[in-house]
């Protein structure tokens, strides 16, 4: 569904990443992980529209959307849940959906609202608050709800455990094998490396912006040299 051909995005004059090639299948969950700088969110950025590449491919669903603006990425299907939630905080649970649903017909839109509130209990409890007032883990989910209301192809979330405490932490793993059961193609970056191998059914190892490794979470696993020389956790 999903295929990153030799991308390369610098800041300046450094390359945050070099060369990087990944694929995505439909209905994969699919884990990104590395040490810090190694590159994750700026190959989600890149993906996403966000950030201007220097060379390489990006084929969604068939079509080349290297370099395509953001808003049409979102169209295309490619939804993207940011590093630290961006949730707008004077907003209430309601509207950060609408927004999230934009590209989506008034009648679509209400639908999504619908499956929102039954898939996430916490905001249906919280739907008129301002999401400011959310706890980290409520806002989490707000995040990833807001990006599910694109109806997307291929959701990417960037550290989604980011900050939470452990219990949070674990519902944020527990939605991923649920949106996983639903059939939907899910791209995570995590530092939280052993969890998402464990989680995901492929994942790539990126170190200073480069694909470093890749197979199944269960090959990954067993590779002690990787966690030893640079994963880490
Ligand atoms: P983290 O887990 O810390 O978010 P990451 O793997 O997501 O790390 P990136 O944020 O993609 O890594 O950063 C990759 C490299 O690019 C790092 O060396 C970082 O310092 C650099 N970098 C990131 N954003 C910018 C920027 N806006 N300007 C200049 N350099 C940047």
């Amino acid at each position: 569904m999903l295929e990153v051909t030799g991308l390369t995005t610098k800041y300046g004059a450094i390359s945050a990443l070099r060369d990087a090639s990944l694929t995505v299948g439909a209905g994969e969950v699919v884990g990104l992980i590395g040490p810090n700088g190694a590159g994750k969110t700026t190959l989600l950025g890149s993906i996403a529209g966000l950030l201007p590449i220097d060379s390489g491919t990006i084929r969604f669903d068939g079509n080349d959307i290297t370099s395509g603006a953001p808003e049409k990425i979102l169209r295309a299907g490619l939804s993207l849940v940011p590093e630290h939630r961006r949730i707008f905080a004077d907003m209430t649970v309601e509207e950060n959906l609408k927004i999230g649903g934009v590209t989506r017909s008034g009648a679509e839109r209400a639908e999504l609202l619908d499956e929102m509130a039954e898939l996430f209990p916490v905001l249906r409890d919280k739907w008129d608050t301002p999401a400011g007032y959310m706890s980290g883990g409520e806002a989490q989910q707000l995040a990833i709800a807001r990006a599910l209301m694109s109806k997307p192809k291929l959701i990417m979330m960037d550290e989604p455990s980011l900050g939470l405490a452990p219990i949070l932490v674990d519902l944020v793993f527990e939605l991923i094998d649920t949106l996983r059961a639903q059939g939907r193609t899910i791209l995570v970056v995590e530092q939280n490396a052993t969890r998402m191998l464990r989680a995901a059914d492929r994942a790539y190892v990126l170190r200073s912006g480069e694909v470093v490794a890749t197979g199944t979470g269960a090959e990954l696993l067993d590779r002690s040299d990787l966690f030893d020389t640079f994963v880490g956790g």
